[in-house]
């Protein structure tokens, strides 16, 4: 048995070897197209040489020096970057190792923003249904998604919930798209009056929802009337874009298609492209100016921020995604994947939804498609399509989403910037073939 413990200490997995472009193999040389990224984090494929070369330069230079000492040129010229191209004014950087540390940063900055103020009362955040911000501590109490919380929930910070917005399953039948997207914002609204806006820091969500729904995004105005009323009152607005974000859905950031900014944005996962462990927190410049004119230090930091490699590899990413112009692909590809998903799966009977935008897409399976009841959560449909891709030689991210406290099922992908029409087409054929197999096997048994 190996001695190694990860999540599943039960699980057997095979060992990778390699990889090339989208693909990956393992020491068997068994070949697996990613269409999942992972988890939406290998967004330029894998062995990219221009990444690999830029890391070695740095590494021939200086591999680490301390973030308490110095300052480096891959995080200066990262930070540019970023700056340069992000919405609003979000103007200074602060980069971190991955999500969970990056939206743990967004926390603390948003309460130490205020303490600076004088507003000493403000001390809560407001979050949603069904969402996931990252598994720390400080990170996982921001998170709605009841499975995760529950082993833990006595160590965590109350955190008011508000409903997603998930048009396929929150919206009425007597309200428009629009009616449904004020309705669901206002309920921001409602929470902040019952917590007393005077001790609330800030909202969190994902712009468009990722690992538990699924690729799901906004509708139109949501966003404008979020803003409207965190500026309203006072509250400030953390978009994670810890996997929506940069260039997934088809813009650097997601939320840039929603025509707002946020106060602060956290990303990580495509940030390095998985080449190495990175996030950073995008702030604005009022925020960093109260810090500065006030204690003159953000009373957080970890080892690892800023490490020279990380940020000389996603700097490096960045540039190739850019220089390629990629986000085309992602926009042009997306279209195409939806498009044949739609093709090969639209009519399936446990199909209820296909979604998302750029190359971040979602299915959600159901037991019946009328009343979009979900499948027997006791069936593990989603581990069950996991397996069998991988099977199949195809790596998809399927997860048990929670849907009215009962587990619910959908499959996310998120391939590489990088795939042509040959690589859509494997994906929906291996992926229509391992759903229909898994489905047919498990409602008949
Ligand atoms: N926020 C979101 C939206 C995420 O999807 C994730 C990871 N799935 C995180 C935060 C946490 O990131 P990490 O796993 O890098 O800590």
């Amino acid at each position: 048995m190996t001695h190694v413990f990860h999540r599943n200490p039960r699980a057997e997995q095979p060992v990778v070897a390699r990889g090339d472009g989208p693909y990956i193999y393992d020491k068997a040389g068994k070949q697996y197209l990613d269409a999942s990224g992972g988890a939406a984090v290998s967004c330029l494929g894998h062995s990219n040489k221009f990444v690999a070369d830029a890391m070695k330069e740095q590494i021939d230079k200086i591999s680490f020096a301390h973030s308490g000492f110095f300052t480096n040129q891959p995080m200066e010229d990262l930070a540019d970057f970023l700056v340069a191209r992000a919405p609003g004014n979000l103007d200074h950087v602060y980069f971190v190792s991955g999500g969970s540390e990056a939206v743990e940063a967004a926390l603390k900055l948003a309460r130490q923003y205020f303490l600076e103020k004088g507003e000493n009362s403000r001390t809560r955040f407001i979050s949603r249904r069904q969402s996931y911000h990252g598994n720390t501590i400080g990170a996982l109490a921001a998170g709605g998604n009841q499975w995760r919380r529950e082993p833990y929930a006595p160590l965590l910070m109350p955190v008011p919930l508000i409903s997603p917005c998930y048009e396929y399953r929150e919206k009425r039948n007597d309200e428009t798209s629009g009616e449904f997207g004020q309705r669901v914002a206002g309920e921001l609204e409602t929470a902040l009056i019952d917590a007393g806006p005077e001790n609330v820091c800030a909202f969190i969500c994902e712009p468009v929802v990722g690992a538990t729904m699924g690729a799901v995004p906004a509708v139109e105005g949501y966003f404008k009337r979020i803003r409207e009323i965190c500026d309203q009152y006072g509250i400030l607005f953390i978009a994670d874009e810890v996997m929506c974000g940069m260039g997934r859905t088809g813009s650097l950031f997601a939320v840039e298609q929603e025509g707002v900014a946020p106060d602060i944005l956290v990303t990580a996962k495509g940030l390095g492209a998985g080449y190495q462990a990175i996030g950073a927190m995008l702030v604005s410049n009022e925020i960093l100016r109260t810090i500065v004119d006030g204690s003159g230090f953000f009373q957080h930091g970890h080892t690892y921020m800023g490490h020279p490699v990380s940020c000389a590899a996603a700097l490096a990413v960045q540039n190739y995604i850019e220089d390629n112009d990629l986000l085309s692909n992602v926009r042009r590809r997306g279209e195409q994947l939806h498009d044949a998903l739609t093709a090969r799966l639209g009519n399936n009977p446990f199909v209820g939804d296909i979604r998302g935008r750029g190359l971040f897409r979602g299915i959600e399976l159901v037991a019946d498609r009328m009343t979009r009841e979900p499948l027997d959560p006791s069936l593990k449909i989603h581990a069950k399509i996991k397996s069998a891709a991988m099977e199949a030689g195809l790596m998809c991210y399927p997860m048990g989403g929670t849907i009215d406290g009962r587990r619910g099922d959908h499959i996310l992908l998120a391939p590489p910037f990088i795939i042509d029409e040959t690589h859509i087409a494997e994906i929906v054929e291996k992926l229509g073939s391992t759903v229909e197999n898994v489905l047919a096997k498990a409602i008949q048994n």
